[in-house]
């Protein structure tokens, strides 16, 4: 507000914003009468501006409206199945890259199940760097995993690249992944919404935190509310990983958003030798959960078998976290 704006013209503000059905507080910051309103994007900004005693209007930097800690204060809790992200219990994601075979899944099913974790990944349209590289079996895989979900119980986790993507897996698939690549592909956001199914939203590789919650927050505009953010390493100029797993977003995000988010030190770090530790500082840096990528054989895996986890050391790594997990106030409870 300008300094010589009177009381009438600070409760006009605040009354209009509450005609809005929003909140409005009139206060003072550093030696400046200023309205703060909470989710104030709703209102046009010219309108507000051009009201009596308005110096001039500032919006907040993460601009996301549904998805910020101002629209909601306690965390959400996102279920898939009998699993709940966002709680005060740990979730572990853990499966192949890809599908790739029938066997190839029901060992890797096996290896998760023994390791206790909560949840089985495995993809069925995959986004290659290469053309030539295996591009994933499609259906085929889809109806893999809801085999292996009836088998074991395990609620599944598969990425989806397009509508028809979206479509099929909503048939098959009990959370659907919208990778690092679709982030901001905001009709496939829009998609993957109107299905109903809880998603797994990945950060691209150079998203800001204003984008990656505006990611979220297309989702969310959509009526879907089940949405679990996931850390998955940015583009640095680190010659010695794949990626740079920034780990400062997960406060960062627990800051400006009530949204679960977990992170993906397989993708983050690209070097089987560096997920364990990430994984482990992920959860000491709050993070509701982890998905790692592990493969029966990680050497003969069509893609990413050089990060991917041996089963043995899937068991190890939740051996580690549940023992960090008490220490930041979580629980790793081994899925039955
Ligand atoms: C994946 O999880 O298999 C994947 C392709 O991840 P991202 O989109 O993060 O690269
Ligand atoms: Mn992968």
């Amino acid at each position: 507000m300008k300094s010589n704006a009177t009381e009438e013209q600070v409760d006009a503000i605040v009354r209009s914003a509450r005609e809005e059905g929003l909140e409005a507080t009139a206060k003072t910051r550093f030696g400046e009468k200023v309205v703060e309103i909470p989710n104030g994007q709703m209102l046009d900004p010219v309108t507000l501006k051009a009201m009596p005693g308005v110096e001039r209007t500032e919006q907040s930097i993460r601009r996301c409206v549904r998805v910020s800690r101002a629209a909601k204060a306690e965390n959400s809790l996102v279920h898939v199945r009998d699993v709940t992200f966002g709680g005060k219990e740990l979730v572990m994601i853990a499966g192949p890259c890809a599908v790739e075979s029938p066997e190839q899944l029901l060992e890797a099913m096996h290896a998760v199940k023994a390791a206790g974790a909560h949840m089985l990944r495995g993809g069925a349209y995959k986004l290659r760097t290469s053309p030539y590289s295996f591009q994933g079996l499609g259906e085929p895989a889809l109806k893999l995993l809801a085999d292996a979900r009836d088998r074991s119980g395990l609620p599944i986790v598969s990425e989806v690249v397009d509508e028809e993507s979206v479509l099929l897996a909503s048939m098959y698939v009990d959370m659907l992944q919208i990778g690092a690549r679709n982030m901001q592909n905001y009709v496939l956001l829009k998609q993957a919404a109107h299905s109903g199914k809880p998603i797994l939203l990945k950060r691209g590789v150079a998203a800001t935190l204003e984008e990656f919650l505006n990611a979220a927050e297309y989702i969310y505009a959509e009526g879907n509310e089940q949405v679990v953010l996931c850390e998955r390493g940015v583009r640095g100029f680190a010659d010695y990983s794949r990626n740079t797993l920034d780990l400062n977003v997960v406060p960062a995000v627990k800051e400006y958003s009530h949204l679960p988010i977990i992170t993906d030190p397989s993708h983050g770090t690209g070097m089987r030798s560096m997920v364990i530790p990430m994984a482990r500082a992920s959860i000491a840096a709050g993070a509701d959960g982890v998905m790692v990528e592990m493969h029966p054989s990680p050497e003969t895996a069509l893609s990413d078998g050089y990060q991917s986890l041996h089963p043995e050391e899937l068991e190890a790594m939740m051996v580690e976290l549940a023992r960090i997990a008490p220490v930041v106030g979580r629980i790793l409870k081994r899925r039955g």
